[in-house]
Order: structure tokens, then sequence, then C-alpha cells
């Protein structure tokens, strides 16, 4: 099939119903959460909007076929993340967040526990809630280095017929749930096997909202995204099933690096979400505003110039997230390479260009009267989470390019 990037049926009304929603619910979070004074409050007014998102089948639209929902695909998530992240971020990635929590066990859960765990999340009621529970306080950069680095601290010990969790955790989207007891489902990142090397001694294991040992250690006043919970938690004595264990035992580096890549392509698309909000806005304005001066400031050349680099920044970060969401849809063998290259360009071309269109409105876009600010705020997350642009190049880019297979048009034949 020739080159071509034009939308299908299906993806042009999928299109066109996210940004419906987006425009006629979404639109409303900011000023139900904005002047709310703790991040929990905030969040928990987001619910009504997260509701109506999980009725009107978002979820279940985008959770992938083959696990019960009506998903074609990665393209269909970068569609709705673009068109969800260019109104409200808070919600968004509450509803994305589920399906990096619902990750593990697409790649690596058995056909029990898909029933079991994925039917709520399909059922197009209520607000439930997944969320993969990884990052701990003090660092996971090196989640996975061997010994003597500490790695994972979060254990599951074996005691009968059930695993025994215990650990702090934090940065973990919507975790705590909507009432500080936890979300429906965490699928929580530990170590099994403490002798064993980070490759066999780390797993991941279900871990559906437990009646006693979770607690709420503190919710951060984050930057942007200030309407999303990301809190800090403590596992104490948490017991579950063993066959609540996601694959097989000591799968979880494997796991992690999978569900941490899936994500990756459509975080890119979160910053053209961003960046596509921020130009409309500065659009209008140069076109709009003299400053008193004779003519509109989109006359002047220097003006111009900005906003054509910033629609060319725009047009790529979108175009290479969906070569990339193609790529992981056709399980082509560059998709993993193609995922990073749309999260790091995606996400630093969002702050940098959100940042040069201020400069093009100038000091008015300084106050948060006006929406560049704030896009700025939720911008600057997109290059630290998901893995960090730091790790992703790292672990990810650094160690395909210096692996001895490496083949650098596995990317473009991707
Ligand atoms: C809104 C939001 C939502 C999130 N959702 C989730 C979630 O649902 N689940 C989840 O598990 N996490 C989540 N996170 C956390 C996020 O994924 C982080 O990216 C992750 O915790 C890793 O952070 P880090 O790379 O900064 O690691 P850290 O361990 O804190 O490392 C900090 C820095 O140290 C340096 N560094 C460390 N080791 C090395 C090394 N070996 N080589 C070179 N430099 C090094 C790098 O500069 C790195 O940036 C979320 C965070 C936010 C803000």
């Amino acid at each position: 099939m020739p080159i071509d990037f034009t939308l299908s049926d299906p993806q042009r009304r999928l299109r066109d119903s996210a940004r419906c929603f987006a425009n006629d619910v979404l639109s409303g979070v900011r000023d139900a959460s904005r002047n709310l004074p703790t991040a929990t409050e905030r969040f928990a007014a987001t619910r009504p909007f997260y509701e109506q998102a999980i009725g009107a089948g978002f979820l279940r639209r985008l959770i992938p076929q083959p696990f019960g929902g009506e998903g074609a695909g990665y393209i269909d998530m970068a569609i709705v993340a673009e068109e969800f992240y260019a109104v409200d971020v808070n919600v968004s990635l509450t509803l994305f967040a589920n399906l990096l929590g619902l990750m593990p066990l697409f790649l690596a859960g058995s056909a029990d526990q898909h029933a079991r765990f994925v039917a709520p999340f399909l059922a197009g009621v209520g607000a439930p809630l997944a969320a993969f529970a990884s990052s701990e306080p003090g660092g996971s950069a090196n989640y996975a280095a061997p010994a003597p680095a500490e790695g994972v601290r979060t254990t599951a010990r074996r005691d009968g017929n059930t695993w025994v969790l215990d650990g702090t955790k934090q940065w973990i989207s919507s975790a705590t749930g909507w009432d500080a007891g936890g979300a429906d489902l965490l699928c929580v990142v530990c170590r099994t096997d403490s002798d064993a090397p980070p490759e066999r001694g780390i797993s991941v294991i279900a871990v559906p909202r437990p009646e006693r040992g979770l607690t709420l250690i503190r919710a951060p006043e984050t930057l942007g995204h200030r309407a999303h919970l990301v809190p800090r938690f403590r596992l104490a004595q948490v017991r579950v099933p063993l066959d609540h264990l996601i694959g097989a035992p000591g799968q979880g580096k494997a796991i992690v690096d999978a569900s941490f890549g899936a994500t990756a392509a459509l975080v890119g698309l979160m910053g053209v979400g961003l960046m596509r909000a921020a130009f409309g806005f500065a659009l209008e304005f140069a076109r709009t505003q003299r400053r008193g001066g004779a003519r509109p400031i989109i006359e002047h050349q220097a003006v111009g110039y900005a906003m054509a680099d910033a629609k060319t920044a725009i047009e790529a970060a979108r175009y290479l997230g969906w070569k990339a969401c193609h790529a992981m849809d056709a399980q082509a063998p560059g998709a993993p390479e193609m995922a990073v290259h749309s999260k790091i360009l995606g996400s630093e071309s969002a702050v940098r260009v959100i940042t040069a269109l201020m400069s093009v409105v100038g000091i008015d876009s300084y106050d948060h009267e006006l929406p560049l600010a704030g896009l700025l705020q939720d911008a600057l997350v997109l290059p630290l989470f998901d893995g960090g642009n730091m790790g992703v190049r790292r672990r990810q880019l650094h160690e395909l390019l210096a692996g001895p297979d490496y083949d650098p048009m596995a990317a473009a034949d991707a």
C-alpha cells in the first residue's frame, strides 16, 4: 500500500466525536477545578467529567478489540489523545492512565485475568480507575540496575497461597482512587526474588482495590496537570492470591519496558494537542491585536516567521507520532524506536513551541487569564514523565544504537 496519511471513515468519526466531546464537556474541567486548594479536591472535581467520558464510551473505544474493547489500535488512541489534550489535560491523562494501568494485562495477562480485571473498564458506567505502579520515592530511573543498586524496593513475598506486598510508590496516576482507598486496579511493579538479577527478580502483580493496607501519604502540588492525581502511597502487608501475578515470575522488567514503550508514541501526540491549542490562540491574537501599532502584529515579519516555525513543528510531530502508532499497530521491528522518537520530538517541541508562541503574544501571555502560561505548565511534564526523556534516550535509544544488530533503517522501514 502506498504511503497515505488519510484517516479512514471510522477514524474520522472518532476524531469528530472526540473533538465534540472535548469542546462540549472537557472544556468545563478548568473552571470546575482551578480554584480548589488541594490536588485531591481538584482531582475529585473532575469525576463528573470523567464519568461522562466513560459513559460516552471513550475508554471502551480505546481498549483493544482482543480484550473486549472496540479499539482498532494506536492510531485511534493518537486521535483521541490529540483532540482531548487540545482542550483539557487532566481528565485526559486520567483516561489514558487506564491504558497504561491495563497495559501489563494486555501484554502478558492470561485469558482468565483479562476476564476478571479488564471487564469493569469495558462496562461504560461509573468512574473506574486502573493504575500502573512503577515509580518509587528515591527514583526509578535505575529500577532494573543490578546489585549493589537498589532498583525496585517494593517487595512481594510468597506466603502460602498469597503474595504479600510491601513498599512505597509515588507519582502513580490515579493510584489512590477517588476516595484515597485505592484505584479499582493497581498493576504493581515489585521484587519477587531478592537474590535474582533484575531480568528475573522483578514481577508485576495485579492488585484490585485492597480492603486494607493501602495508605495515601501525600498528593503533590504539581506545576501542571493540576487536577490529575499522582499520589505517594504505602502498601503494607497487602495480600492477593498467587494467580494475580501477570506473566511469568520475573518477567517484570520486560513488562515495564514494553508498557512505557507502548505509551511513548502517545505522549508525542499529547504534545501536539497542547501545541495546537497554543497555536490557535496565538494566531487569533496575532491577527487581531495591533499592540498600539498601525497593523495587526501578524503582518510583522518576525511574528509571521515565528508562527510559521511553530506550525512546521506541530505538523512534523503529528505525523511522526502517527507513523510511530502505525508501526506499533503493525508490530514492525522499528516500532519501539519510532515510539521513542515520537515522544522526544512531540514533548520537547511542545515546550519549545509554546514558549516561542508566548514571545509572539508577549507579556500578556504571562497572565493566567490567557491560556498560554497554563499550556506551558502542562507541557513541561511531557519530557519528564513516562520514563523521562533523559531515561528513554539512555535506556531505549542509546541501548538500541549501541547494540551490534542495530539497523539504522529499521525505523524507516517500520
Ligand atoms: C503527571 C505524571 C504522571 C505519572 N504517571 C505515572 C504512572 O502512572 N506510573 C508510574 O510508575 N510513574 C508515573 N509517573 C512518573 C514518571 O513516569 C517518571 O518519568 C518516572 O518516575 C521516572 O522518573 P525519572 O526518569 O526522573 O527518574 P529518577 O530516578 O527520579 O531520575 C532523576 C534523574 O536522574 C538522572 N539519572 C538517574 N539515573 C541515571 C543514569 N543511570 N544515567 C544518567 N542519568 C541518570 C537523570 O537526569 C534523571 O532524569 C508520572 C509522573 C507524572 C508527573
